[in-house]
């Protein structure tokens, strides 16, 4: 249940009541204070002249719930907007990981060539094997910030645990919390506590229940700027690495208040069908599309069988703007 308390209601009061309920409140971008739990299902006796509005659930989808906020979320990404009546669909590319000041110059290049404004690039990576690359960690992201510095562009990256959690939200324009990450307590409480944009991958082994209330982790500490991310989810299919949930899209759309970037790369793990999906991905008309691209995809250190090279990637977003356009959406 989510309780709005009347204005006359100081932050102080908001959170002895918060305490007594033991529930959580926030302090909405427009100065709301809201009280959110998951037992309540009536205002409590003696609360009735203390509440403006409530909203009751039958589950733990709430703030992210339409049926409490039926407009989109409007997120700022440096000078940009997404969500809200922005329609506009963010175009973010660059290589799974940062491996070389080189390498991810090529990219930021590439990025800025075509007019793009966001550059991705792991720099701590969730591993399936620990002989595998592991990324360059701190030395990574400090080449992402010198590209964010040099080029202007905003950047995002992603946390794989809690232990680096902090420099990622000091350094990382939009932080990304990574789909083996998705339960991460540490990392989810963290970025609760901060106002940047947080993008949550969903576990490929998540439902979409468990993916949204990852997101009301972040949402019920206090962060409104919560970005879900569909990457592919484990089915019995083995041809693709993963399966692409477009009817999982499709639910989030219609069920949440939050924007939503899909990921064909690493459903698919492959390039061949990237170009076609995430022409796909944009006709569903969304917030956000990821790409991994690669100036040279053969010796890229992660997930080199789905990087496009950097013709692969251009040509990829010269097919996408009709087919935004053609959904009421533009590329940014
Ligand atoms: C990535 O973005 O490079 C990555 C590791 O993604 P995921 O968490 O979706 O596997
Ligand atoms: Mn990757």
């Amino acid at each position: 249940m989510i309780l709005q308390l009347h204005k006359s209601i100081s932050t102080q009061e908001a959170a002895n009541l918060a305490v007594e309920l033991k529930a959580f409140h926030i302090t909405t971008n427009d100065n709301h204070i809201l009280i959110t739990s998951s037992g309540m299902k009536e205002v409590p006796v003696g609360l009735e002249n203390k509440i403006e509005q409530y909203w009751v659930f039958n589950s733990d989808m709430q703030l992210s719930a339409k049926s409490f906020l039926p407009q989109k979320r409007q997120i700022c990404i440096g000078d940009k907007i997404i969500g809200g009546n922005s329609m506009q669909t963010l175009l973010i590319g660059g290589p799974c990981s940062v491996e070389s000041e080189e390498q991810i110059r090529q990219s930021a290049e590439l990025i800025m060539s075509l007019g793009l404004t966001t550059l991705r690039g792991g720099c701590y990576k969730p591993r399936t094997s620990p002989y595998s690359f592991q990324g360059l960690g701190y030395d990574g992201l400090m080449l992402l910030v010198k590209m964010k510095e040099e080029y202007g562009l905003t950047i995002i990256t992603e946390a794989k645990d809690a232990t680096h959690i902090e420099e990622v939200i000091e350094h990382s324009d939009i932080i990304q919390i990574g789909a083996k990450a998705m339960y991460d307590q540490g990392i989810l409480h963290a970025c609760s506590k901060t106002t940047k944009p947080v993008l949550i991958k969903r576990g490929f082994g998540s439902t979409l229940q468990e993916f949204v209330q990852a997101a009301e982790f972040v949402l019920s500490g206090g962060n409104e700027n919560v970005i879900l991310c569909e990457r592919g989810i484990r089915t019995f299919e083995t041809g693709t690495r993963f399966t692409l949930d477009l009817c999982g899209v499709a639910w989030l759309q219609h069920h949440t208040n939050l924007p939503v970037i899909l990921d064909p790369s690493h459903a698919l793990g492959k390039t061949y069908g990237i170009p076609s999906l995430a022409r796909a991905c944009t006709a569903m008309g969304i917030d956000g599309l990821l790409i991994e691209t690669h100036p040279n995809p053969k010796v890229a250190k992660s997930d080199a069988s789905q990087q496009l090279t950097h013709e692969e990637f251009t040509q990829m977003y010269h097919s996408l703007k009709p087919v935004a356009e053609a959904v009421g959406y533009k590329i940014i």
